[in-house]
C-alpha cells in the first residue's frame, strides 16, 4: 500500500482534464505514444465528439521515482454540477487532487465547486494551471489567484500544458510526492469496497468501479452490497489498464472493478459499499457501511416521444441498453393522447438531458420529440403528500406545495456584474452575498430549480458574453404557489403541453422568494 497513489483531476468544464490524463498516460508509458489519441479516457463516441467527460474514467498506471516503482491509480471525473454527487464518491475514492485551472478562462465557479468538495473529503490538492502554451497567455495573474485559493505560495502551482506536455512530469512527481499512500481503518480481515460507478459488460454483468478500502477481494467470493440488500458471487476482479484486465485480487487501497454479473443496474448504485464478510460473523452489516451513500435522485424529468421512422420499441430498447452505461437513467413508461406512447425520464440536470438526447440520435439513429422539463412537486391535498412528477397529474387544488430549491454560485468578472444581477427581473434569484474571488465577483444565492431548467444556462452565458459560469447544488425545498397550465387546442387539453408555472409568472404578481410566504 505504502507505493500506491490514488488522486483525481478536478476543474471547471473545458480546463484540461481528459487531455492532461493522456499526458500522464504517455509520461508513464502506460498507453504507447503510436496508441495515444486524444482524450483516449473519453471512451464513448459523444464525450469524444463534444469533448465531455460523462463516465468517470479510472486508469492504473505505474512510473519509478527515486528506484521506487509507484502505482499510481487516477479518475477523470466530469466536470460539471449535474454529476457532483458521482464525483463526491470517486473523490472519497482517493487520497489527492490535482486542481487545474485553464490559463486563459481562470478560477470559474466549479473551480471552486470542485475544490471545496476535494477539501471535504480530506485531500491533499496540488494546484496546476493549464495551457501555457497558448500564444500570449500571461498565467501569473491565474497562478496568484489559484494560490490565494489554496492557501499557498504561487511558486507551488505548476505550470503546465496538456497540449505540449509540458511540466507535466514535474506534477506527477510532485502528486506522488505529496499524496499520502492509502490507508486502511479495519484490522479485522473484512473487506469494504466503495462504489463509485458502474458498467455494463456483455459477459461479466454490472462493473462495479471500486476503491477497496479495507481488506481483499477476490473472485467466486459471495459479497454484500449494503444498500440494495444483495448478494452477490464475484465473477471476476481486475484493474483498469485502461481497458479492463482481470487480476487474482484487490487489496486495501486499490482501485479496479469487481465484476458482479448482475444484470439490472439499479443493483449497482454509486456510494454503496461492497462488504466482504470472509470468516467473520456479522450481525449487523449496516455499520459497515461507508458514509455519504445516497439514493440516485433525478431532479429533472423529461418525456419522449418516438418520431419520424422511430417505433416507441426502438425508444424503450435504446434507453434500456443507455442505462447500462448510464445507471443515473430514470425510466418509467409514459403515454398521452397527442403523442402516444413514451418514455419518462429522470436525469441528473439540463447537461444529462442533452448528453442523452445526442447519444439517442448518435448511437441508435432515433427520432424523437421531448416534452418540456418538468421538475418533482411535493403536493399535499387532503391532509395527504404526494410526490408529483408530471405535470398533467398535478392537481386543481392543493392545501400546500413544496418545490426543490438550488443553492447556486455565480462568478463573474466586474465588467458583466450588472449584466448578470439583471437576470433577476426573468429569474427569481434570492441573492446572498457577493464577494471577491480574485478578479471575479462571486455571487452565491438560492433558486427554485424549476427556474434553473429554464435555459438558464444560456441565458446566463448570453448576458455576459460566455464570461460567467455557474455551479449549483440541491438543497432542500421551499412552499410555492404553482399551478398547472394547462393548453388547450381546439377545446381539448394537450396533457404534452401542460407546464407547472408559478402563479405569480401567470398573474403578473411578483413574489420574493427570499421571504417564507
Ligand atoms: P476537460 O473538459 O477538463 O476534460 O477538458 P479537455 O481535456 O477535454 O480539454 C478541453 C479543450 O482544451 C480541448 O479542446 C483541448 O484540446 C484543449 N486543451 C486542453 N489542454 C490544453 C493545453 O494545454 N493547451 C491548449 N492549447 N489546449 C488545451
Ligand atoms: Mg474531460
Amino acid at each position: 500500500m505504502q507505493n500506491i497513489r490514488n488522486f483525481v483531476i478536478i476543474a471547471h468544464i473545458d480546463h484540461g482534464k481528459s487531455t492532461l490524463a493522456d499526458r500522464l498516460l504517455e509520461v508513464t508509458k502506460t498507453v504507447e505514444t503510436r496508441r495515444m489519441r486524444a482524450q483516449y479516457l473519453d471512451q464513448l463516441d459523444l464525450e469524444r465528439e463534444r469533448g465531455i467527460t460523462i463516465k468517470m474514467t479510472p486508469v492504473r498506471m505505474s512510473y519509478t521515482l527515486h528506484d521506487t516503482r509507484y502505482t499510481l491509480n487516477l479518475i477523470d471525473t466530469p466536470g460539471h454540477s449535474d454529476f457532483s454527487y458521482e464525483v463526491s464518491r470517486a473523490l472519497n475514492a482517493v487520497e489527492g487532487a490535482i486542481l487545474l485551472v485553464d490559463a486563459t478562462k481562470g478560477i470559474q465557479a466549479q473551480t471552486l465547486s470542485n475544490l471545496r468538495n476535494a477539501q471535504k473529503a480530506g485531500l491533499k490538492i496540488v494546484g496546476a494551471v493549464n495551457k501555457i502554451d497558448v500564444k500570449g497567455v500571461h498565467p501569473e495573474k491565474t497562478i496568484l489567484a489559484l494560490a490565494e485559493l489554496l492557501n499557498t505560495d504561487p511558486e507551488s502551482i505548476f505550470k503546465v500544458s496538456g497540449k505540449t506536455g509540458e511540466g507535466v512530469e514535474d506534477l506527477l512527481k510532485e502528486v506522488i510526492r505529496v499524496v499520502p499512500a492509502p490507508k486502511s481503518e479495519l484490522k479485522t480481515g473484512i473487506g469494504r469496497a466503495l462504489i463509485f460507478d458502474s458498467l455494463y459488460d456483455e459477459h461479466k454483468g454490472i462493473l462495479a468501479y471500486v476503491r477497496i478500502i479495507d481488506g481483499e477481494f477476490s473472485a467466486q467470493e459471495l459479497t454484500d452490497l449494503i444498500a440494495t440488500k444483495t448478494q452477490c458471487r464475484i465473477k471476476e476482479v481486475g484493474s483498469f489498464m485502461p481497458q479492463i484486465q482481470p487480476v487474482q485480487k484487490l487489496s486495501a487501497g486499490e482501485i479496479g472493478y469487481i465484476a458482479t454479473g448482475f444484470k439490472e443496474p439499479s443493483l449497482v448504485r454509486i456510494g454503496d459499499t461492497v462488504l466482504n464478510s470472509g470468516s467473520s460473523e456479522i450481525k449487523n452489516k449496516y455499520e459497515y457501511a461507508l458514509p455519504g451513500y445516497r439514493d440516485a435522485t433525478p431532479t429533472v424529468f423529461i418525456s419522449f416521444y418516438p418520431d419520424g421512422n422511430t417505433k416507441f420499441e426502438d425508444l424503450e430498447r435504446a434507453f434500456s441498453k443507455l442505462r447500462l452505461t448510464d445507471a443515473a437513467l430514470f425510466l418509467e413508461p409514459d403515454a398521452n393522447e397527442a403523442l402516444g406512447r413514451g418514455m419518462k425520464v429522470g436525469l441528473l440536470g439540463q447537461l444529462h438531458f442533452e448528453i442523452t438526447s445526442a447519444r439517442l440520435s448518435r448511437e441508435f439513429g432515433l427520432e424523437f420529440l421531448t416534452s418540456f422539463p418538468s421538475i418533482a412537486y411535493k403536493v399535499k391535498v387532503d391532509g395527504v403528500t404526494k410526490i408529483i412528477k408530471e405535470p398533467h397529474a398535478f392537481p386543481d387544488k392543493a392545501d400546500e406545495i413544496w418545490e426543490p430549491m438550488i443553492d447556486i454560485e455565480i462568478l463573474v468578472p466586474q465588467t458583466y456584474l450588472q449584466k448578470v444581477l439583471s437576470i433577476q427581473s426573468t429569474y427569481v434569484i434570492d441573492i446572498a452575498e457577493i464577494h471577491n474571488v480574485g478578479d471575479n465577483l462571486l455571487i452565491t444565492g438560492k433558486m427554485p430549480l424549476a427556474e434553473l431548467i429554464r435555459d438558464f444556462d444560456d441565458q446566463l452565458k448570453s448576458v455576459s458574453a460566455g464570461y460567467a459560469s455557474f455551479s449549483y447544488e440541491l438543497s432542500g425545498e421551499k412552499k410555492t404557489d404553482a399551478e398547472r397550465l394547462d393548453i388547450l387546442v381546439m377545446e381539448e387539453v394537450v396533457p404534452a403541453l401542460t407546464r407547472i408555472v408559478r402563479k405569480s409568472d401567470v398573474t403578473g404578481d411578483h413574489i420574493n422568494y427570499g421571504q417564507e410566504k
